[in-house]
């Protein structure tokens, strides 16, 4: 159940955003997905393309040129880091290198000044509409089900995964540490730390390995936010705890405790002042990454959609859907990084990816929201072209190679532009879930390509216009997730 204080807060809050959004309306757009998977260089590029007026012939405000303007306004709530969009921006454009990760919760604000198509619209917004677009890990939607658990249940099943044969080479440390520990000993600032560190770099250890897993909770393990060393973040599982309570002053009763302050002054702030606002939301998947590394990669992605949706529709009696006020209508997945493939395989990624997220929502109950799947490269780097090879014309990717990618012996310099084969995405799905014959890491679509390239070059108008940047299907993404608001 919600607490007094917290339903005070929200229905604050929901109060300010609507009466806010009586002078104007305000759409809270939330972006999401797990690190790497492309968040910063997507609000980046979609920002840049409403601003510099993009090419986005599937979203219709802009394609019927209803948008008269869009313009960065000061971000509206003081006690969150704004997303450094200009920053961004200039990496991607000027300096063509990625920008920064997402390491933590910001926001900014984008107005959009447009022709409303109905009368009665244009008296009521004067046109105008301000998103505020909330980039944050998908690390941390992943501790809503800790928010059901006593800290046995999740030393339990943290434990369990940890010798689970995924992953017990990568938990051998934090495993033998743990072994030797016994949870009645009185309670110790050292060696609490020791637990932390180790649980915690077993599981960065899961996500940088070329197995490329998804994240376990704690969310804010891997993504600490300015919550770096903090007590609420010195605490790790205790395996095989004995049967009856923490003995007072022990270790145990102290990582109990850590857990429990975790949960209420970590997890249950970020639901409750921001995700609880959302009105829209974005997860992006790295879905390409995942067939690379193999069969256990895509099951465990799987399960890491599954809990991500689970907090999109929360079962009716849980402390988070009694917070929901506002629903999140829409939920978009996107298969980012789609610029890796040729245009025949678009389609496909998307089928592979739906079949994912089919899965995964099946797992959980999942019905009624409005949720699509799209493939999409927020940045395009390459472009498409073909080569005649036996009489037979093939079909290539062209881009400029990151310093150092080395493809066929060749290492490039960041400069020179090359073409390789993208490889294609098999038509029926069915090939994620096959038994993988006992190799769980063999890349499922072998001859994919995994180059990395360069942000592209922006082309310049004759007049020495900036044009935006390239893009595959962000124009879709767009119309499905703000469309109807700019009707
Ligand atoms: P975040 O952790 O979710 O914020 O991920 P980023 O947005 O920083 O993206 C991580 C990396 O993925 C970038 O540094 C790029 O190398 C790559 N990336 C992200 N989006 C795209 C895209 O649209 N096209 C290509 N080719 N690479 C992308």
């Amino acid at each position: 159940l919600t607490s007094f204080s917290d339903d005070a807060r929200i229905a604050f809050d929901n109060l300010a955003d609507r009466t806010a959004g009586l002078v104007q309306p305000t759409m809270r757009l939330g972006v999401t997905g797990l690190s790497r998977a492309g968040k910063t260089v997507f609000i980046g590029a979609l920002a840049h393309n409403l601003i510099h007026g993009g090419r986005l012939p599937m979203f219709r405000a802009q394609q019927s040129g209803r948008i008269a303007r869009a313009y960065l306004e000061p971000q509206p709530d003081d006690a969150v880091p704004r997303f450094q969009y200009e920053d961004h921006v200039s990496a991607l454009v000027d300096k063509r290198i990625w920008p920064d990760s997402t390491r933590a919760i910001s926001q900014f604000r984008l107005t959009v000044e447009y022709e409303t198509a109905r009368a009665w619209g244009r008296l009521l917004s004067g046109g105008k509409l301000s998103i505020d677009i909330v980039d944050y890990p998908g690390e941390w939607l992943l501790d809503l089900p800790l928010l059901r658990q006593d800290f046995r249940a999740f030393s339990e099943q943290a434990t369990a995964l940890a010798r689970s044969s995924a992953r017990a080479d990568l938990a051998a440390d934090w495993l033998a540490l743990t072994g030797r520990i016994d949870p009645k000993e009185a309670e110790n600032e050292g060696q609490a730390r020791a637990l932390a560190e180790s649980f915690a770099a077993y599981l960065a250890a899961c996500k940088a390995d070329s197995r490329a897993l998804s994240t376990l909770p704690p969310g804010r393990f891997l993504m600490p936010g300015d919550l770096e060393g903090s007590p609420a973040l010195t605490f790790a599982p205790l395996p095989d705890l004995p049967a009856g309570k923490a003995p007072r002053g022990s270790l145990w009763a102290m990582m109990e405790r850590r857990f429990e302050s975790y949960k209420t002054h970590v997890v249950k702030p970020f639901f409750r002042n921001h995700f609880a606002r959302l009105d829209r939301q974005i997860v992006l998947v790295d879905a390409l990454q995942a067939m690379n590394a193999g069969h256990e990669a895509v099951v465990d992605l799987e399960r890491a959609l599954a809990d991500i949706l689970s907090c999109f529709r929360p079962g009716r009696s849980s402390w988070l859907a009694s917070l929901l006020t506002r629903r999140i209508d829409r939920v978009l997945i996107g298969a980012t990084k789609a610029d890796h493939l040729h245009h025949e395989s678009h389609d496909r990624l998307e089928t592979i990816v739906r079949r994912l997220v089919h899965r995964a929502g099946e797992r959980i109950d999942f019905a009624g929201a409005d949720l699509e799947v799209m493939a999409l490269a927020a940045v395009r780097a390459t472009r498409e072209s073909e080569i005649e090879r036996d009489g037979e014309r093939l079909p290539l990717i062209v881009g400029t190679p990151l310093a150092g990618e080395k493809i066929g012996g060749e290492t490039f310099d960041g400069h020179s532009r090359t073409g390789v084969f993208p490889g294609d995405l098999p038509a029926n799905p069915d090939f994620l879930f096959a038994d993988p014959h006992g190799d769980e890491h063999a890349p499922l679509v072998p001859d994919l390509n995994f180059v990395r390239f360069r942000p592209p070059k922006l082309e310049r108008t004759a007049e020495g216009a900036t044009l935006s940047l390239p893009h595959i299907r962000l124009d879709r993404a767009l119309e499905f997730l703000l469309g109807d608001w700019l009707a």
